[in-house]
């Protein structure tokens, strides 16, 4: 397979932008490949500037459920940009993606819509420290909430409870306003809030956390963080932004019969562009300016072709039998899958249409568990399938994604593929 156009136009990117991408992991470094540089994409294909195809099951990390370049989609997108691509001033569009938000997740009694999922999380943490009048956040290790300094802490080592930021720039003071937990750990949660109750605003949590790879919370470990945050008066955020859309209609929330007191949403919601939203009960987001001393605001917020493409995405995805299609898809997937991968030693973590096979036989249920899968041997694996035409999620940590654009056909490839794969 040639690269040599990616190559090429890697090497100018690298002239003008910062390590040549826009976002670290497209550099593709944790799995030794170079960068793709991409033309166009449609259904579940990826083209690349050489001419090569790809079956993508990363897809924008799950934005593109229904694929690539959807024609409704993109007949929705064309006539609101026919009408001009921003005003700053509300529009309609932004009320009808808002009303179809609060039809699928009945807990966001009030949405704010901003540019990206980092905006989205650090508003709801803002206001749930605003609500709260508290400063202590809560997050697990391993999940992803964006960029914002006081999300980029994980668990210190030694010390329990201790955290420390995750990335150079970020302030001790700040990364000491968030404790990181192990995931799971509903042990480790009590004594969390046994010991510093009275300072945790939020407990912020994907449901089923991708950014990790997939891991699946147990039995009781949501409605213990719903029962927990209520008792000591801290609120419980969700971030959605992968898994709203993608289990259910109504995300893992409706999905998993948990009700936290704020959302946020991103990926699939903003149908392709960069939108996202955060929401939940009428009388936090009360406090949002102009109504309330919590500041929030943004240029492109509600931008209205964003906000089309986003309506049109989940107007198809309510149609009935949606989920109901593309979780059979996926069953049958699979059930095949996971049989081929435990031949490997491999493990196969699933929830709906989402996925990760983890290079090692012990349970992942933890970051500590993921991180201790073999991360070379999921390098060569990419590598094997990307000169076989498939595009995965180009890390270990990351989850693979379905779409109802995936043939069939290309998913017995993919089966094929790992069962050939030494
Ligand atoms: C992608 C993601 C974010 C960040 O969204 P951006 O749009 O990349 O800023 C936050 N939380 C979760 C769960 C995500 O998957």
């Amino acid at each position: 397979m040639r690269h040599t156009n990616s190559v090429q136009a890697y090497e100018e990117a690298l002239r003008y932008i910062s390590g040549g991408v826009n976002s670290p992991v497209r550099a593709l470094r944790s799995v030794g490949a170079q960068p793709l540089f991409i033309r166009k994409a449609k259904g579940d294909t990826l083209t690349d500037v050489d001419g090569n195809r790809f079956t993508d099951f990363c897809l924008s990390w799950g934005v593109f459920i229904l694929g690539h370049a959807h024609p409704s989609v993109n007949k929705a997108i064309r006539k609101a940009v026919s009408n001009g691509a921003s005003y700053g001033i509300p529009s309609l569009p932004e009320t009808a993606l808002a009303r179809l938000v609060n039809q699928h997740f009945p807990s966001m009694e009030k949405v704010r819509f901003v540019s990206s999922g980092t905006e989205a999380v650090m508003s709801a943490v803002r206001l749930a420290r605003g609500f709260t009048r508290r400063s202590i956040i809560l997050k697990f290790d391993g999940c992803y909430h964006g960029h914002a300094d006081h999300l980029l802490v994980s668990a210190g080592s030694g010390v329990a409870g201790l955290s420390r930021a995750s990335s150079a720039g970020v302030p001790e003071a700040f990364a000491a306003c968030t404790l990181s937990l192990p995931f799971n750990d509903a042990e480790a949660v009590a004594r969390a809030f046994r010991e510093r109750g009275e300072d945790i605003a939020a407990v912020v949590v994907e449901p089923v956390p991708a950014n990790m790879g997939v891991v699946l919370p147990e039995n009781d470990f949501l409605p213990f963080l719903r029962r927990i945050t209520a008792q000591h008066g801290a609120l419980l955020i969700f971030d959605e932004v992968i898994t709203g859309f993608r289990l259910s209609i109504g995300g893992a929330q409706q999905l998993l019969g948990v009700r936290p007191d704020l959302t946020t949403l991103g990926k699939i919601v903003g149908g392709g562009f960069p939108a996202a939203a955060f929401g939940g009960r009428s009388d936090v987001m009360a406090l949002l300016a102009p109504d309330g001393p919590v500041y929030q605001a943004g240029t492109l917020s509600g931008n209205p072709v964003a906000m089309s493409a986003g309506a049109k995405t989940l107007q198809i995805l309510s149609q009935k039998g949606y989920y109901a299609g593309l979780e059979e898809k996926a069953d049958r997937f699979f059930a095949e899958l996971s049989e081929v991968a435990s031949g490997k030693g491999v493990r196969l973590n699933r929830m709906g249409s989402m996925f990760t096979l983890f290079f090692t036989s012990h349970p992942v249920r933890s970051f500590a568990d993921a991180k201790r899968a073999d991360q070379q041997r999921f390098g060569s694996f990419f590598r094997y399938m990307l000169a076989n035409n498939f595009y995965l999620s180009p890390s270990q940590l990351e989850a693979n994604f379905l779409s109802s654009a995936h043939s069939e056909r290309t998913l017995g490839r993919f089966i094929s593929l790992l069962k050939h794969f030494s």
